[in-house]
């Protein structure tokens, strides 16, 4: 049986590894850290939760160790992409543990906070740095940033980073690094335009794969309900109590549909926090936070905020609307019965959605059990508590423009995939206030002040 100590990598990673307790490498940590060691370039077809941070970081700070040499300014020898903030400050954190006993040093940039920090932190040069595109290229463009000493370039969640529209930055990205490098491409799925966009970057690669492409995990239970758009929320309230939750985490199409659900579940005084593009840096990672320490055990969740995070005990995973592109299920799914644990599955399926749930099951080759409606449904849809109001400032993005420009590299709107689909074929929007259920209100015009009219000049009576 092959240990980590088989591979021969630093003895400082070894100690790192050790007080971590990692005793066996995964599948993917023993196909690739070999070849890596080596110098080749690699095509790994693996998710997160698989443990290919550690295949790609472990054998890259070896390199770093065994050819030591300070960074130069602005500079950094290690570049890894990731497609979201979440991932990058998660691979970074990795990278840290694992060079814990090194001298190396670890930095992450990405949008949504002040570049300046992130100027002063590149000024001296590092070791390792992870970056999401936008903020990587505006830093470039700054001077803050060179690429020519990139010495190992990492790729991760390929698909995820076309999904959201970033092709033009990362074929920018690409002229841009040194051509003497090697090269790690990561892709949970690898459909053709991800095999293209996988030959620029790679030079003769070894090839690891450890999911077969769109099945189901093997040990997570799906059930399905059909269930009126507009009665979800009951449905969701229900299952939440009647359902043995240690975490869960609910997904929605749209960031407006997590916020609504979030807000129907405060009404019914269910604790739950949302997570999605719209949300700032801080309120992101206070959310992560909560549900990783078990202060919440509710995660609302658009998907592509979702994809990356690595959260253990999800047991339940409700698709409160049904992605129209299979894979995006079978991603969303994989996020609970992580490391052996046993998940369910439950998906809300409205009249409209049946098509979707029928492409789902014909991909992964698999059934989801019905699960009927409560016995008192309708009871429940009508004594449905209200929502709370949505408070004044949701942490929305407001005008900083550095975010609106990653936002727009993100392509058209998160959740959604972009598979060369014109949006009208995408099946109805949901972020409308007349699908949720929710008769919507009128803006009525009232007078802020009763004593007070509206009109200029009005005497405000006080007593
Ligand atoms: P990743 O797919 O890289 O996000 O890793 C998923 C999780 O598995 C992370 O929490 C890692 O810390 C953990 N992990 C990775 N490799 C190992 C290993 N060989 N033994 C135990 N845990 C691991």
């Amino acid at each position: 049986m092959t240990t980590f100590n088989d591979f021969g990598l630093h003895a400082d990673i070894n100690r790192a590894l050790a007080a971590k307790d990692y005793t066996q490498p995964t599948p993917i940590q023993l196909q690739a850290i070999p070849v890596l060691k080596q110098g080749r370039d690699l095509c790994g077809i693996a998710q997160t939760g698989t443990g290919k941070t550690a295949a790609f970081s472990l054998p890259s700070i070896h390199h770093l160790l065994t050819y030591p040499h300070t960074a130069n300014p602005r500079s950094c020898r290690m570049l890894v992409l990731s497609p979201t903030r979440e991932l990058a400050a998660q691979i970074a954190q990795s990278c840290r543990d694992y060079g814990r006993f090194t001298k190396l040093r670890v930095s992450t940039v990405f949008g949504g906070v002040p570049i300046n920090k992130q100027i002063r932190d590149l000024a001296q040069g590092v070791d390792i740095l992870v970056a999401t595109p936008g903020r990587l290229l505006d830093l470039i463009d700054q001077r803050a940033l060179r690429m020519d000493d990139v010495e190992i370039f990492v790729l991760d969640e390929a698909d995820q980073m076309m999904d959201m529209g970033f092709i033009h930055s990362l074929r920018r990205v690409a002229k841009l690094l040194p051509s003497r490098r090697q090269n790690l491409f990561f892709s949970a799925t690898m459909p053709k335009e991800i095999a293209g966009l996988a030959d620029q970057f790679l030079n003769d690669p070894v090839t690891v794969s450890v999911t077969p492409q769109a099945t189901t995990a093997e040990k997570i239970r799906q059930f399905s309900t059909f269930v009126e758009q507009k009665e979800k929320q009951a449905l969701l309230t229900a299952v939440i109590g009647r359902e043995d939750i240690d975490r869960a985490l609910i997904f929605t199409r749209t960031k407006h549909g997590a916020d609504r659900v979030v807000r129907h579940l405060a009404g019914a005084k269910i604790k739950a926090m949302a997570i999605h593009g719209n949300k700032s840096q801080a309120q992101r990672t206070q959310a992560l936070q909560a549900f990783r320490s078990g202060e919440i055990k509710l995660l609302v969740a658009t998907d592509i905020a979702a994809r990356g995070i690595d959260v253990s005990g999800v047991s339940h995973v409700i698709n409160f609307e049904i992605p129209n592109v299979p894979e995006q299920y079978v991603h969303r799914i994989g996020r609970t019965a992580r490391a052996g644990a046993e998940g369910k599955a439950i998906s809300f399926i409205a009249p409209d959605e049946r098509t979707y749930m029928r492409d789902i099951e014909r991909v992964t080759r698999t059934k989801s059990e019905p699960m009927p409606l409560p016995e008192n449904f309708s009871e429940l849809v009508r004594n449905l508590p209200k929502p709370v109001q949505p408070p004044r400032d949701t942490g929305s993005k407001g005008r900083n423009p550095q975010r609106q420009r990653e936002e727009a590299l993100a392509g058209r709107g998160e959740g959604q995939r972009h598979g060369g689909q014109p949006r009208g074929d995408r099946g109805p929007r949901r972020d409308g206030p007349a699908t949720d259920g929710q008769p919507q209100r009128k803006r009525r015009f009232r007078p802020r002040n009763k004593s007070v009219g509206a009109h200029k000049g009005a005497v405000k009576r006080v007593g």
